[in-house]
């Protein structure tokens, strides 16, 4: 039988200099190119259209990009700003100037308008929204969901296994081993389901949170700043924000402001 498999072939292209919102300055990102591919008995038999995403060098945020807005990307490991400057995106500072006149006067203490304010709060918010509203993280398998299918799965069979195969009673397996694979199975089951249906909130704290907390610090919003910014992303549609608790994130923020700069 021949077999159908898709996938997306992941290559680092270089850097470039680009606008990070999370670090508020700009950055080395590295561009990354996606190409969806078709494989028919293991040979490529069609290439689909490539995007960009890039990867800022600096916090880790993963952005898409439109890779004709650079000139050429960088091929060099930690390359100097100003050379990535003027080699990928000369114009970077032309087209980003508002943005780094806000970030300016967010660094030097100056007050920010209460529209700019507010948009800076939202933000991060945003940025992500795709992420938040993805459901493809869903299907990332993490380690308790791994953990748990294992012992849902696998493990009542090498019970039985082990037991036909060393205890030579089979009276004692049948009263014993069959309802300990049974309850093992059982309640790897419950807990499989458990994991695999948070996975995607799991993931939103470990990797998509610590970058919102890091983006909002030098802001400092009050809890009611934080609420009303969950709140118009809960009217935007992003369902997963319900389960996103205005306390947790101001208590992340001002753990992330007593952070040591390095
Ligand atoms: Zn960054």
């Amino acid at each position: 039988m021949v077999s159908a498999s898709f996938s997306t072939e992941d290559k680092a292209i270089g850097y470039v200099a680009e606008f990070c919102i999370v670090c508020r300055t700009l950055r080395p990102f590295d561009i990354i190119s996606h190409v969806p591919t078709t494989h028919i008995a293991f040979i490529c038999v069609d290439k689909g259209k490539v995007t960009h995403t890039a990867v800022c060098d600096g916090c880790g945020m993963e952005i898409d990009v439109d890779s004709s807005n650079y000139i050429t990307t960088l091929d060099m490991y930690d390359p100097p700003m100003d050379k990535l400057i003027a080699t990928t995106f000369p114009n970077v500072e032309e087209v980003y100037a508002d943005r780094l006149a806000v970030e300016d006067k967010l660094v030097n203490g100056l007050p920010l308008s209460d529209r700019e304010r507010l948009e800076l709060i939202q933000e991060p918010f945003d940025a992500f929204g795709s992420v938040f509203q993805s459901t493809a993280e869903y299907r990332r398998a993490d380690g308790p969901v791994i953990l748990s299918g294992v012992m849902a799965f696998a493990a009542p069979l090498m019970i039985i296994l082990f037991a036909l195969a060393k205890v030579e009673e089979y009276d004692t397996v049948r009263r014993i081993f069959i309802p300990l694979a049974s309850a093992v199975g059982v309640l790897g089951f419950v807990l499989f389901v458990c994991f695999a249906t948070t996975a995607k909130m799991r993931w939103i704290r470990k990797h998509v949170l610590p970058l919102v907390y890091r983006s909002l610090a030098p802001l400092n919003p009050s809890r009611i700043e934080i609420r009303e910014a969950l709140q118009s992303f809960i009217a935007a549609g992003t369902k997963i924000a319900n389960k996103l608790d205005p306390d947790t994130v101001f208590n992340g923020i001002q753990a992330e402001r007593m952070r040591p700069r390095l």
